[in-house]
């Protein structure tokens, strides 16, 4: 990679988004920082701009469509495509007092911020002999052991008929759940589980087979053009999504970096990664 390569980070004003730019652009990859708030985001340009790294910055909120429309456009005209995406914004708890709407949020930002913004800007992924990537900052909370109907497990881990039809419809059902106040699809073992960690669990259970979707569709490009598309852990991360638990940002951001810059020849993809290490979806 090199000043050529562009990078898109989202979410990346704070928490781990914001050291994913830190660290890419101190690799001297020409990194795009995002955030859907112009103020934080700006601010938190001038704080990298200030030790010396040469970011630039773009408004994007990842559940608005004009929003992904004008990044895209802005992208295409400045430099002509980009090679790299991590889809790092993401919601844990949301403020909104209904639960559904609530549960709608959630969902709306981990799963279809991801897979809108992916498929706006896969047309934009340039030729490279590194091959382009993809990134989705995910959670060990989305694995399919937290899907206990077993129907949905299956289905979500069947990645050969596994398509974005039937994760909507996993995503119908449980906001169906959510408003009747029914637990048919995850099964948590109490009300009050499921009240604070279900809608988390859904949107990353969700995002996990996005990944899986994409990688298996690109699967086929042909050498000079590959496109690879992963998903990570960060381990809890001291950050305000983990009420300030857990270890450094440097290390929450470390797999998804790695990830970017493992040399082509050293690339999969559809995998799960935490600490550097295939995980699986189970
Ligand atoms: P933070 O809450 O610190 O940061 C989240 C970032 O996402 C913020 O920049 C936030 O913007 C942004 N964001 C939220 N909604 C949108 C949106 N609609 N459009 C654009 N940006 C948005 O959380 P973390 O840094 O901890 O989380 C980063 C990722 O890591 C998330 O995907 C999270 O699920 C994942 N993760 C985190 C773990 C942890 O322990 N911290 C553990 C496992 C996974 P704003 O400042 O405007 O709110």
């Amino acid at each position: 990679w090199s000043k050529d390569t562009i990078a898109v980070v989202t979410g990346g004003n704070k928490g781990i988004g914001f050291e994913i730019v830190r660290q890419l652009a101190s690799q001297g990859i020409t990194t795009i920082l995002t955030a859907r708030d112009e103020s934080r985001g700006l601010q938190a340009l001038s704080a990298l701009k200030e030790d010396g790294l040469d970011v630039l910055f773009h408004q994007l909120d990842v559940t608005n469509s004009k929003s992904i429309g004008k990044l895209a456009t802005w992208i295409k005209a400045e430099f002509g495509g980009l090679d790299i995406l991590v889809n790092n914004a993401g919601v844990a708890w949301s403020s909104l007092p209904d639960k559904v709407l609530a549960a709608k949020e959630v969902l709306d930002t981990n799963y279809y911020g991801v897979k809108n913004l992916t498929h706006a800007l896969l047309p934009l992924f340039r030729p490279s002999a590194a091959g382009s990537r993809v990134i989705n900052v995910s959670s060990m909370a989305g694995q399919l052991a937290a899907v206990g109907n077993d129907k949905w497990k299956q289905q979500l881990n069947d990645e050969e008929n596994l398509n974005e039809a039937v994760i909507e419809s996993f995503i119908k059902v449980y906001l169906k759940d959510r408003a009747e106040g029914t637990d048919t699809v995850l099964l948590m073992p109490s009300q009050e589980l499921l009240e604070t960690y279900g809608n988390y669990i859904a949107s990353k259970a969700a995002c996990n087979a996005h990944t899986r979707v994409m990688a298996r569709d690109l699967a086929n490009r042909k050498e000079g053009e590959k496109i690879f598309v992963n998903c990570m852990c960060p381990g809890v991360t001291n950050t305000g999504m983990s009420h300030n638990r857990g270890h450094s940002v440097e290390e929450g951001a470390d797999t998804a970096v790695w990830l970017v810059l493992l040399p082509a020849s050293e690339c999969v993809t559809g995998k799960f990664f935490l600490k550097r290490t295939d995980r699986g979806f189970l």
